[in-house]
């Protein structure tokens, strides 16, 4: 086999380990009827590294990562953690592999799959097929922060007390390298791009419109707008079908990319994918967490990690066909029927044609559909 990749494979806590094993399982099979050689290895991040470690991330799943073409994430946390002080905590892994590995580009591709039904939550959703860019490694949440005492008071006379602050900054370098990939996937799909801001009032967003005005020299086929985030919001409830590729900052793409998880069905159904520059390894994952609720009991729907995998494949190690293949299968069996209980909707039964189905029988009807 001519092409062979170096993935690694991060289960992690909770529901990780049952929809990760999916994702290997369908990234194997795919593998073999499009011959190329996935090198899969297993590491530890997150709540189960913390107890084999003591640590989060341990260096040497940090270091295979770096090492890596791509990787492959399940989810970590869990309520066994929770007591464990901030910076060492599961989720501290994620950041640092985000960090570690330099993704400043998240990519949340959300769209509605007719064969789901009536899925969404909104009564007339359109076809929605939208790709959120989000700037994953700048902005408020790695920012300046603190808090001190004041001895300052209100305009009543009320003593402020204790104050905190988090701070937003951006660089022209972080801007521009992120509205760049917003316009060359813009390019790729329906040309129009949306630049998400508050530039009403901050100054960094005036710094992401006028980054984005210039680079529109070297992107005129695409058309470019603005909203302002609030608006934003309430445009992706009451015409989601008219976007294309959003664009925006690190705090804005992660409240957008819930909700637009949410009009497509469930968290359940949606992949991400995390790159740095080109040639660099990328990260793979599904959007949601460790789900601790349904965790060990076959319960969980598979589709968003097998989707990771369907996303690495196309826009990472260019196997187009295998991709599609996966995409076509995944469509295939929910046309046929088939739903875990979170995309199950109330009401629907066998006499629609919808089975109940686990974890693991969702993943084996979606191998046997792959072509
Ligand atoms: P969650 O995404 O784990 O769960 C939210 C809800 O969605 C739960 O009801 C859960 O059962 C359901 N759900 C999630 N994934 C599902 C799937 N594949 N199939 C069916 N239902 C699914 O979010 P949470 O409950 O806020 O967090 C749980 C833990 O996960 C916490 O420890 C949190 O810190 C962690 N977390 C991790 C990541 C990550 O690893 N990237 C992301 C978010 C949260």
């Amino acid at each position: 086999m001519s092409r062979s990749y170096n993935i690694v494979s991060i289960p992690g806590d909770g529901i990780g380990p049952e929809t990760n094993g999916a994702a290997v399982k369908v990234l194997e099979a795919v593998s073999k009827k499009y011959g190329f050689d996935p090198r899969i290895t297993e590491y530890k991040a997150g709540g189960c590294a913390i107890d084999a470690y003591g640590v989060p991330l341990p260096g040497e799943t940090l270091e295979a990562a770096l090492e890596s073409d791509a990787v492959l994430l399940g989810a970590v946390g869990g309520p066994r953690w929770d007591m464990i002080e901030a910076e060492r905590r599961p989720e501290q892994a994620i950041l640092g592999l985000r960090q570690g590995m330099h993704l400043y580009a998240n990519l949340r591709p959300a769209t509605l799959m007719k064969e789901l039904g009536n899925v969404s939550p909104l009564k007339d959703p359109g076809n929605i097929d939208l790709l959120i860019v989000r700037e994953l490694t700048g902005g408020i949440y790695f920012g300046k922060q603190g808090s001190y005492k004041s001895t300052e008071k209100l305009f009543d006379g009320t003593r402020k007390g204790t104050v905190a602050f988090d701070t937003e900054s951006y660089s022209e370098a972080e801007i521009e390298r992120i509205i760049r990939r917003g316009f060359e996937f813009a390019m790729k799909r329906n040309k129009k791009l949306t630049l998400v801001d508050k530039a009403n009032v901050l100054c960094t967003s005036r710094l992401w419109r006028q980054i984005a005005k210039t680079l529109t020299e070297e992107y005129p086929d695409v058309a470019l707008d603005f909203l302002y985030v609030d608006n934003c919001s309430m445009q992706l409830v009451s015409r989601p079908a008219t976007f294309d590729v959003i664009v925006t900052s690190n705090m804005f793409g992660d409240i957008l990319s819930d909700l637009a998880g949410q009009i497509t069905g469930s968290v359940g159904l949606l992949p991400s994918a995390s790159l740095g520059n080109p040639g660099m390894p990328g990260l793979f994952e599904p959007i949601h967490g460790s789900a601790p609720d349904i965790a060990g009991q076959n319960k969980a729907n598979p589709i968003a990690s097998i989707l990771s995998v369907q996303l690495m494949l196309k826009l990472h190690l260019g196997e187009k066909d295998a991709a599609d293949s996966i995409l076509e299968a995944v469509r295939k069996t929910l046309a046929d029927g088939a739903r875990t209980p979170d995309i199950a909707v109330h009401g629907d039964g066998e006499d629609k044609g919808i089975t109940l189905v686990t974890t693991e029988e969702m993943t084996d009807r979606i191998v046997a559909n792959l072509e």
